[in-house]
């Protein structure tokens, strides 16, 4: 057995005092004490190794796609770039690094169904289950069976099933976990073998509604006209998609909105006594579409989405978002919460 620790010249592709620059769609600055991008398994057991022997914490990052860096990461950050699909009938066992909308491209042209409302959503796949990623009525937990983490506080893989999860609206038990205890390796998938359309979203069914007969397909081209129409493109406008999650209300806040005026549109959920209230409708009632605080704003379409106009730092954004969701806590007294990791 090597007792020796490992030194950061051990071992290969470890950058040290690197910029993080390009590994969030923010696009902003920070720098990360070591980083590397793993593609084996045994250079992420490895990685670990280093990070325990120097007494460093982990940062796990995919694409960067939901996260906003307001600081240096003193320790190590893992770019996390295992690949692989296997496949056993409609089940899909993936790797945590591959690409979130190649997937969705891969299951359609293996006739498997289900994850068509999900195209193109920026990412990797080990970090969807983090946050439920979920749009045009679907959510990713409904296809989820397993997922394979590492568990750094016992040192050991460990399987969650479906229910271990605990999935809900943009949450799991991994993103309620003290950051950097679980990596997430691989995930499971079930699929469906037949088409099973999920057409009940608003801009969607509208879409499609023009058709004769469905497909997936149909569905994958139509969202990903939608999106493509909606969303900045972070190539252009450095962004993380919705900043703030939806808030849920109970029936009473409701009804005292309603009573004061505010002709803010709800949505059901699973609990009768509890609604889903757009976030973007609140900001954009309380003006926020299009301002601009120095190198950082609110896209002009999207109340909901923070840009970064080409050199705002990760504080720059907070501010801002800081500055949005007070807005809205004294017009609304409602406390958004980010979607986005803020690290
Ligand atoms: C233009 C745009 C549109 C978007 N639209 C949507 C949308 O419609 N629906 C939606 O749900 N989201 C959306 N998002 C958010 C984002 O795409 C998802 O949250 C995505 O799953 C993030 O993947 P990532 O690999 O970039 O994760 P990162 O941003 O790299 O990481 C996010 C968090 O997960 C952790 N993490 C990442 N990978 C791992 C891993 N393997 N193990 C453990 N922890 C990990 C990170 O530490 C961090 O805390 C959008 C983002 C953008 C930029």
């Amino acid at each position: 057995m090597n007792t020796k620790p490992t030194n950061h010249a051990d071992i290969e592709g470890l950058v040290e005092d690197a910029s993080l620059q390009f590994f969030n769609t923010f696009g902003v600055e920070a720098r990360a004490k070591y980083l590397i991008q793993i593609t084996e398994i045994e250079e992420f057991r490895q990685a670990v190794e280093f990070a325990r022997d120097n007494f460093l914490e982990c940062l796990v990052i995919g694409e960067g796609s939901n996260l906003l860096f307001v600081h240096d990461y003193p320790g190590l950050v893992i770019v996390m770039k295992l690949q692989g699909i296997a496949r056993e009938g409609s089940l899909l066992r993936v790797a945590a690094g591959e690409n979130w909308h190649q997937l969705v491209e891969w299951t359609l042209s293996h006739g498997l169904y289900g994850l068509e409302n999900l195209a193109l959503i920026p990412g990797t796949v080990g970090a969807a289950p983090i946050q439920n990623i979920g749009a045009y009525g679907c959510e990713v937990e409904r296809f989820v069976e397993r997922v394979i983490v590492y568990d750094t506080q016992i040192a050991k893989e460990v399987t969650f099933n479906h229910d271990d999860c605990d999935f809900s609206y943009r949450d799991s038990v991994f993103k309620r976990a003290p950051r950097g205890r679980y990596v997430i390796l691989e995930v499971e998938l079930r699929l469906n073998s037949e088409e099973q359309l999920l057409l009940d979203y608003e801009p969607l069914k509208a879409v499609v509604s023009k058709l004769d007969r469905v497909t997936a397909r149909d569905v994958f081209d139509a969202v990903c006209r939608i999106r493509r129409k909606k969303l900045p493109d972070p190539k252009l406008f450095g962004n993380a998609g919705s900043f703030f999650k939806n808030p849920i209300v109970s029936a009473q806040k409701l009804e005292a909105l309603k009573a004061q005026g505010f002709d803010v549109p709800s949505y059901a959920t699973d609990d009768a006594e509890l609604f889903k209230l757009p976030a973007a409708w609140l900001l954009e009632a309380a003006g926020w579409k299009g301002r601009v605080r120095g190198q950082a704003a609110v896209h002009e379409s999207h109340a909901l989405v923070l840009i970064n106009l080409g050199k705002a730092s990760g504080e720059d954004v907070l501010l801002l978002a800081q500055e949005m969701s007070n807005s809205v806590l004294q017009r609304f007294g409602i406390a958004l919460q980010p979607e986005v990791q803020i690290i």
